[in-house]
C-alpha cells in the first residue's frame, strides 16, 4: 500500500484516484472545483474512429479507451448502483454529399479490422438519417457506426467519486497550494496547470448550447451526430440535445458564454432542426487544456510528482483508461500504453 495526492478532481483525477484506491492505495484528491471545469461543460461523443486526425499515438490511446469504456462502466454502475450517463445508441457521420460519404465510408470502415468494438459501418441514405433521428434536417446522407456512444461529462465524473469513496479514498473540496502530502503527488490540474509550469499548459475555451424541441413527440433515443465541420450534437435528455462546440484559444479563465457564440450555436440548432421549435436550456462553457503536440501529457515532472494533462478534446474517451493505465504505471504492473510514449520530459 502507498500514499498518492491527486490534485484536481476532473475526469482525469477522479478515474487515477478511483482506479489507485481499487489497488488498495491510500489516495486523497483535492478539488477546488473551478468554475469552466471541462469535465462539467462536456457532453461528450466517444467514437474516436471516424476522427481523421493521423497522430499514432493519439489514436492507440483514443482506440483502446472507446474498447475499455463498456467493461468499465458496467464495473462502476455494479460498484455504486448509479447512472454514469454513458450510453451506446450509434453515431451518424453526416456529409454533405454522395461522393463525400463513399470517401468518408471507406476511411472510416478501413479501421474496423484493427477495432471490431466499432461495430458495423455503413452508409445511410438521407432517408434512413431521418428513420433514425426524425426531428433532424434530412439535406445530408451519413455513414453510421454502431459502436458509437457518448457520456455525460459531470454524470460519470459523480460515479467515479461515488466509486472512489467506496474503495476508502478520500476527498477534499479544497484548493492545493503545497499543503503536506506523503507518497507520490499527482497533478490532473486541467486548464489550471499553468499553475504548475510544466509541462506548459494552455487553453482553448469551448462552448455548448443545450436546448429542447418543445413540439417533438419522438420518444426513443438517437444516435450522436457528427454534422459538418467540427459540430456534434448530442442527446441530453428525451427530445433534448447539446450542440457544439465553439473552439476559441485564450488566455482568459472566464466561463461566461458569449452572445456571438450563442448566436452561432442557436443558428446551427435552427439549421439542423429546421421544423423543430427549439427552446433554450442553457450555454455550457468549458476550459479544454492542451499540451505539446495536441497529445497528453502523462509522466513523472520530478521524482515523487507525476502529471496528467492535456486531455483536450477527446479527455472523456481517454480518461477511463488512462487513470487505469497510470494507476498500473504507478503500481509497476505492465500496462497496454507505452507510458513514455506520452511523457516527453
Ligand atoms: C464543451 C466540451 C465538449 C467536449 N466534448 C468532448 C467529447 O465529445 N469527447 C471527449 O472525449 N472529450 C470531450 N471534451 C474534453 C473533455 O471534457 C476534457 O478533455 C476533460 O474533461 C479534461 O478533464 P481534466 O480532468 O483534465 O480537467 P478538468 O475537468 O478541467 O478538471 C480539472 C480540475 O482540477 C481542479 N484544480 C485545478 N487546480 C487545482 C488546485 N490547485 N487545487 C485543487 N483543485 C484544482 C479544477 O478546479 C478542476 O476541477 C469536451 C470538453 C468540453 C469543454
Amino acid at each position: 500500500m502507498a500514499y498518492f495526492t491527486v490534485v484536481g478532481g476532473g475526469i482525469a483525477g477522479a478515474s487515477t484516484a478511483y482506479h489507485l484506491a481499487k489497488l488498495g492505495h491510500k489516495v486523497t484528491v483535492y478539488d477546488r472545483a473551478d468554475t469552466g471545469q471541462a469535465t462539467d461543460a462536456s457532453a461528450g461523443i466517444i467514437c474516436p474512429w471516424i476522427s481523421q486526425r493521423r497522430n499514432k499515438k493519439w489514436y492507440r490511446l483514443v482506440k483502446e479507451s472507446a474498447k475499455y469504456y463498456p467493461g468499465f462502466i458496467a464495473e462502476l454502475q455494479a460498484e455504486t448502483g448509479l447512472d454514469t450517463g454513458y450510453r451506446r445508441e450509434g453515431s451518424i457521420s453526416l456529409v454533405k454529399d454522395d461522393h463525400i460519404q463513399d470517401l468518408a465510408f471507406e476511411r472510416i470502415q478501413s479501421k474496423q479490422a484493427d477495432a471490431p468494438e466499432m461495430g458495423e459501418v455503413r452508409k445511410v441514405s438521407r432517408e434512413e438519417v431521418k428513420r433514425m433521428h426524425p426531428e433532424l434536417t434530412d439535406l445530408y446522407p451519413g455513414v453510421y457506426v454502431e459502436g458509437g456512444g457518448q457520456v455525460k461529462g459531470a454524470v460519470l465524473l459523480k460515479a467515479l467519486k461515488a466509486g472512489f469513496l467506496k474503495h476508502g479514498g478520500q476527498w477534499i473540496n479544497e484548493d492545493f497550494s503545497g499543503q503536506s502530502t506523503k507518497g507520490t503527488l499527482i497533478y490532473a490540474t486541467g486548464a489550471w496547470g499553468i499553475e504548475q509550469n510544466t509541462p506548459e499548459v494552455r487553453h482553448q475555451r469551448s462552448e455548448v448550447l443545450h436546448f429542447r424541441l418543445a413540439d417533438s413527440n419522438h420518444r426513443a433515443h438517437t444516435p450522436v451526430v457528427m454534422a459538418l465541420g467540427p459540430i456534434y450534437i448530442v442527446e441530453m435528455g428525451m427530445n433534448q440535445f447539446a450542440i457544439g462546440t465553439t473552439h476559441e484559444e485564450t488566455a482568459s479563465f472566464s466561463a461566461v458564454p458569449s452572445e456571438e457564440n450563442y448566436e452561432y450555436l442557436r443558428g446551427l440548432a435552427h439549421r439542423y432542426f429546421p421544423d423543430s421549435e427549439i427552446e433554450d436550456v442553457k450555454m455550457m462553457v468549458g476550459l479544454k487544456p492542451y499540451t505539446r503536440d495536441f497529445l497528453p501529457f502523462l509522466g513523472h515532472v520530478e521524482e515523487n510528482v507525476f502529471v496528467i494533462n492535456g486531455m483536450g478534446a477527446t479527455g472523456l474517451t481517454a480518461s477511463p483508461l488512462v487513470g487505469r493505465e497510470i494507476a498500473r504505471y504507478l503500481n509497476a504492473e505492465e500496462t497496454i500504453l507505452d507510458i513514455e510514449d506520452y511523457s516527453y520530459i
